[in-house]
């Protein structure tokens, strides 16, 4: 696995997503803003380093980039209530949830769109305890070009929520991320590209962008 490793946390046993968790975003895919936190599983061998290239499959013609933040689970947790669920968190990191467009819409479900190898660059983790979660911002650029920009406020569910609902379905693990969600802005990478996800204060991620040989 091509990935950042945390301190001596162990490699993730699975990466949680959220769909349209923040408003603007779900409306520009033409989705409604749902009632409960809508979850996909990306596959963890998608996982890429900062500075290795992300690779464009040809069974794709539209791959986007998803600028996001990822909680990095410090500990097991089950059925935690939102009041307590921060304390599982060990810190945040930037990560970027490429995307197959086409074969998103295509498929029935999203495991093939989320999970081709290279699809999920993660940058450096920053302790929850430097952090106020409740003030974090997540931006992507794409050739040094401003193309998306959210605030963990403006979150449809936040973290706490996400992880009440996530943890009634499935146990989180030490290693665990939960990619939390994209703002509006999403948008193709090609061949030549440079993707560049940054959370301010926490740190960044930025991959090139090649066709697959
Ligand atoms: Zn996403």
């Amino acid at each position: 696995m091509n990935a950042p490793s945390y301190g001596s946390l162990p490699a993730p046993s699975k990466i949680v997503c959220v769909g349209r968790n923040y408003a603007a975003h779900a409306r520009e895919l033409g989705n409604r803003v749902p009632d409960r936190p809508l979850l996909f599983l990306k596959a963890p061998s998608a996982l890429l380093a900062p500075g290795q290239p992300i690779l464009l499959p040809p069974d794709s013609a539209r791959v986007e980039h998803e600028g996001e933040i990822a909680l990095v689970i410090g500990r097991r947790a089950r059925h935690v209530a939102a009041e307590e669920a921060m304390a599982v968190v060990a810190g945040f990191a930037p990560l970027n949830d490429v995307t197959a467009r086409d074969l998103q819409r295509l498929d029935v479900q999203f495991t093939r769109a989320k999970s081709y190898d290279t699809f999920c660059p993660l940058g450096p983790m920053v302790p929850a305890t430097e952090v106020d979660w409740r003030d974090l911002e997540v931006e992507c650029r794409v050739n040094g070009e401003l193309r998306q920009h959210g605030w963990s406020a403006d979150m449809v569910f936040p973290f706490p929520a996400l992880l009440a609902f996530i943890t009634r379905v499935m146990t989180l693990e030490p290693g665990d991320l939960v990619a939390t969600g994209t703002p509006e802005g999403v948008g193709p990478l090609v061949q030549g590209d440079r993707v560049e996800v940054r959370v301010p204060g926490v740190g960044a991620v930025e991959n090139p962008v090649r066709n697959e040989a």
